[in-house]
């Protein structure tokens, strides 16, 4: 029997966020860290910062973003995990898949968060509570991840409710008149999606503790205290009034890698190694989501924090390490004035990206690039098994410190 017409949510979203994603990857891919404080990131010692740590190492205080010394002076117990992108792309590509089944309204926030709008599909598949329900569901059984998930009638309270019970948490806000805010009311300020710290200190100097508090203050007093924009904005949001549609995503413009160095470079062998580094790790990102790229830039920051970039196109598009590293060693040797000057930090994107089949095939299939892909392919493999260090170059292994770059995939306040 077909669900009533009442059941149906006028507009329904939903906030999916992946539990502790990048350490729940290596807690999946390697069962023996379950139950241990696993911390994914830049290894301490260095300029690095914790990626994502796990609920047991946030027991301890560890956060994301938390520089990794820090994190190790507060949890030494911790197992450090260096990121692999490619896996972590390649779990958020099934993931997306999974969402896929039930709407094309979805908004990537990044590689384990989205807005999915769920309005149409309660047509076809029922009500969006048991849309969401299922979606979580069937990212557990397809990939062995937690989701939680947060159900609303726009986005911000969407986000709210994701967060509210994590993990493994299912909440959703009820649907009707006064509903929102009866449901943010006891929530402290900074449940506040998208209010910073320093907005929140200054509602909670003006004696405001609970989002209820915002709702119900004197417009009038606001608007003295923060001025007429802020305070309408703040009042809004604390209504639980939001009218941000779900942007539907658009390819990634770029797929890069950067690395700002404990010491500044000045060796130009060393900056090369650095180079093919990145180039490597780009190239593999771009194979795990099936993209080519037909441009790179280099990025160079010098000593006194000078920074630019230089850029190139390729003739044909390309998915490999070899050209992006070329380039980028050519664009460095040619391009750039170090002016007596250390290397800060060294970084490239690839640009102009395709998807595979998209970019106009060559005529004349290169074999000898058929070969290297498919070289490059078993790499993957075996990286996607053994970690990003099981298989380097021989100029790689030599004398390259930890890596402490993070990939330009958003690096969140919080990852929760
Ligand atoms: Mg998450």
């Amino acid at each position: 029997m077909p669900d009533a017409p009442a059941d149906l949510w006028p507009r329904a979203i939903a906030h999916v966020d992946l539990d502790q994603f990048y350490a729940a990857v290596e807690v999946l891919d390697f069962p023996e860290l379950k139950g241990k404080p696993v911390i994914v990131g830049g290894m301490p010692g260095k300029r690095g910062v914790v990626s994502t740590a796990s609920y047991e190492a946030r027991k301890f205080g560890v956060h994301s973003a938390m520089p990794s010394s820090q994190a190790a002076r507060l949890c030494p117990q911790a197992v450090w995990r260096k990121p692999r992108m490619a896996r972590y792309a390649e779990l958020s590509r099934q993931i997306r898949a999974v969402f896929a089944r039930f709407t094309d309204q979805i908004e990537p926030l990044s590689l384990d968060e989205a807005f999915l709008d769920l309005t149409g599909s309660q047509r076809l598949f029922g009500p969006a509570e048991k849309i969401a329900r299922r979606i979580k569901d069937e990212v557990l059984q397809g990939t062995g991840l937690v989701a939680s998930v947060g159900l609303a009638e726009n986005k911000f309270l969407a986000k709210i409710a994701s967060d509210l019970r994590k993990p493994d948490a299912f909440v959703r806000v009820p649907n009707g008149p006064g509903e929102a805010e009866r449901f943010l009311a006891p929530l402290p300020l900074r449940r506040l999606w998208g209010v910073g710290p320093k907005t929140c200190e200054r509602l909670e100097n003006l004696g405001l503790r609970t989002i209820g508090d915002v709702a119900r203050a004197d417009r009038a007093y606001l608007v003295r205290r923060l001025g007429e924009h802020a305070a309408e904005h703040l009042q809004a949001l604390s209504r639980g009034q939001d009218v941000r549609e779900v942007a539907v995503a658009e390819r990634p413009k770029s797929v890069g890698r950067e690395n700002t160095f404990a010491e500044d470079l000045r060796d130009r062998g060393v900056m090369r190694r650095e180079l093919l580094f990145f180039a490597e790790d780009v190239s593999q990102r771009l194979r795990a989501q099936g993209l080519t790229c037909q441009g790179v830039t280099l990025k160079v920051r010098l000593g006194d924090f000078t920074t630019f970039t230089r850029a190139a196109t390729f003739e044909d598009p390309t998915d490999l390490s070899e050209p992006l590293f070329a380039m980028a060693s050519r664009l460095l040797d040619e391009k750039v004035d170090f002016g007596g000057q250390g290397v800060r930090l060294l970084g490239i994107a690839a640009t102009k990206l395709a998807g595979k089949g998209e970019s106009p095939q060559s005529l004349f299939p290169d074999e000898h690039a058929t070969r290297r892909r498919r070289a490059a392919q078993a790499v993957d493999k075996l990286r996607e098994r053994f970690g990003d260090d099981a298989v380097t170059r021989g100029r790689l292994l030599e004398g390259r410190e930890e890596t402490t770059g993070t990939p330009d995939d958003k690096v969140k306040d919080r990852d929760t």
